[in-house]
């Protein structure tokens, strides 16, 4: 823009002021948020693909903002992210797991699972509270298993020492971990088994595209076989139509989760989908 002479300059700076306007006011929004707690844990149901069973869910959250209403997480984590309020948001989504664990108790087998998504901060800071997850599940009662971290790629490819000893601690307690968005970055299978991790989330972008006869469906073929070699079940993710969940049981995949099944729930209504044994 600069050598546009000064009005392309001046358009410049002025869209950079905008930016960062716009930033702080959303990081100013985000710690009012935070402390007239304005966020809310919906919960998405994992299905059996064998049995269309309910058989895990992942908690997602959402920002109730009182006049924008619900805001996506896409549009506020990478800024909590990078504030590092992430580590506070993280706490909240733990215990409201745990707590809504509780509340479902009834409605669940011993075997049920709820997935929270962990950001790489949250491994990497010495504050997020990680550390205490184990006891927190202990003290409420809960088998540590019945709590699942979603990780990203990412994270496996050259952890930090604290991250990598975090993650260890995690599983030491019971807890499992599931590796999120699998086919978006460098994807070593390697990683997955130095790391114990237990699932293997497909990404919404290769189930979007399995057709009979594509490389989508090849792709997911090889990475359900492998997957399995190395003892992992697998998740797929965004599953949208009646098709494509065919051609996934058919790929042998574990698990289907997605718009087909459910959207993802406020407590209340998944708590009634639950008191329902098949969902499509
Ligand atoms: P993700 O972990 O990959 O979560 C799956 C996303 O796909 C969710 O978006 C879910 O609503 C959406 N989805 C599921 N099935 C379908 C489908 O059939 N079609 C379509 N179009 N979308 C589907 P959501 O809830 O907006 O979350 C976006 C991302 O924000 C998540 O991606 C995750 O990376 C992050 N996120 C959400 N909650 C948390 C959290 O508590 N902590 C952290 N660190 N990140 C979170
Ligand atoms: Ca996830
Ligand atoms: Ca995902």
């Amino acid at each position: 823009a600069k050598v546009n002479g000064r009005n392309g300059f001046e358009f410049f700076s002025h869209d950079m002021r905008e930016k960062a306007q716009m930033r702080m006011l959303l990081l100013k929004e985000l710690r009012t948020a935070i402390e007239l707690e304005q966020f809310e844990l919906f919960y998405q149901p994992i299905v059996c693909l064998k049995d269309l069973h309910v058989h895990k869910a992942e908690g997602l959250i959402r920002w109730r903002h009182p006049e924008k209403g619900l805001i996506s997480p896409a549009d506020f984590i990478p800024l909590a992210e990078e504030t590092r309020q992430i580590n506070i948001l993280g706490q909240f989504v733990f215990s409201q797991a745990l707590q809504t664990l509780n509340d479902i108790k009834a409605h669940i087998t011993n075997d049920f699972q709820l997935s929270v998504n962990v950001s790489p901060i949250q491994l990497s800071t010495p504050d997020s509270g990680i550390d205490e997850w184990g006891a927190m599940l202990n003290a409420a009662n809960l088998p540590a298993s019945s709590i699942v971290a979603e990780i990203t790629e990412g994270l496996m490819v050259n952890p930090e020492a604290l991250t990598q000893s975090r993650l260890k601690a995690l599983v030491q307690s019971g807890m499992q971990l599931a590796l999120d968005d699998f086919g978006t970055g460098y994807s070593s299978l390697a990683y997955l088994q130095e790391m114990d991790t237990d699932y293997l989330k497909i990404d919404k972008r290769f189930v979007d595209n399995i057709n009979k006869g594509s490389q989508e469906l090849v792709l997911c073929e090889t990475i359900i076989v492998m997957a399995h070699q190395l003892g992992l079940k697998v998740i797929a993710e965004g599953i949208e139509t009646k098709q494509q969940m065919q051609l996934l049981l058919e790929a042998g995949c574990d698990y289907g989760q997605g718009y087909l099944f459910s959207k993802p729930l406020p407590k209340e209504q998944f708590m009634s989908l639950l008191t329902t044994s098949q969902i499509i």
